[in-house]
């Protein structure tokens, strides 16, 4: 079957809006140039491309994360669940993950922006993307049968946001040297974020303040990793995601 890669992007006076990325068969083509683009198209935007590519090699699958859902009372209960997953996934103190974090809330980008992708930090806490203003972007990513993985994920109270977030993380956790990611959505009312570790989603709400424009991922990796290695599998190896159900 042919698939292919669909990636779009938005930004407004140079600055990055949204982006949006998926695989899709030549029968959803159409379909899912059409969500892309309404994706992308949310934020004002006065540039906007979608690029079309045919995937040369069949995709390896790989298995979904297992979901956790984890209420706290406030974004302070949520934050420190966040640093004690994370220091146990890293090995990395509370106090310079705390320090990451609060990176994250104020705009992770040097010019104080949010990033296009993600950081990506190693077990001594250095930052370590090639480029700091960009990051890395998980690509070339997708579920087998998204309509149904997408409607089973439903039923149990999560949205389309969480699949995205779900199937990113999944492609994330499978490279040997990935630990850990954080994330918390730029968009300033959706306030439920996640961490992924080796096996588990949790799904953490609220992780961030109401009304905050800002947000981005940290993509905590090992010491030692192979940087240029780590980049090619994320953003240009295609992989395809397999949903089980696990509760
Ligand atoms: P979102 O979850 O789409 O609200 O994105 C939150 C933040 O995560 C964005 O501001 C980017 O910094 C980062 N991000 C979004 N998509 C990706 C991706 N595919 N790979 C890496 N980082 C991403």
């Amino acid at each position: 079957m042919k698939l292919f890669s669909v990636k779009g992007r938005s930004s407004l006076n140079g600055k990055h809006q949204s982006g949006a990325e998926r695989i899709a068969s030549e029968k959803e083509l159409d379909k899912v140039l059409t969500q892309i683009n309404k994706k992308i198209t949310r934020k004002p935007f006065d540039y906007l491309s979608i690029k079309v590519s045919i995937i040369k090699k069949q995709p390896p699958v790989i298995k979904t994360l297992k979901i956790v859902e984890i209420i706290a009372d406030s974004v302070e209960e949520a934050t420190q669940k966040a640093v004690e997953l994370l220091h146990s996934a890293t090995g990395l103190s509370e106090k310079k993950i705390k320090k990451l974090i609060k990176t994250v809330h104020t705009g992770a980008s040097p010019d104080g922006n949010n990033m296009r992708g993600a950081m990506i930090v190693n077990q001594k806490g250095e930052r370590i993307e090639l480029d700091p203003f960009r990051g890395v972007r998980t690509t070339e990513v997708d579920f087998i049968d998204r309509d149904k993985v997408l409607q089973k994920l439903k039923t149990k109270g999560y949205t389309e946001r969480t699949l995205d977030a779900l199937a990113i993380s999944s492609k994330n956790m499978s490279h040997p040297d990935m630990l850990a990611e954080f994330c918390i959505s730029d968009e300033p009312d959706y306030l439920t974020g996640y961490i992924a570790t080796k096996g588990c989603y949790y799904r953490l709400t609220p992780l961030k303040e109401k009304g905050n424009p800002k947000g981005g991922r940290i993509y905590f990796v090992k010491d030692g990793v192979n940087i240029e290695n780590l980049y090619n599998y994320l953003e240009k190896e295609a992989v395809l995601i397999e949903y089980t159900d696990t509760d």
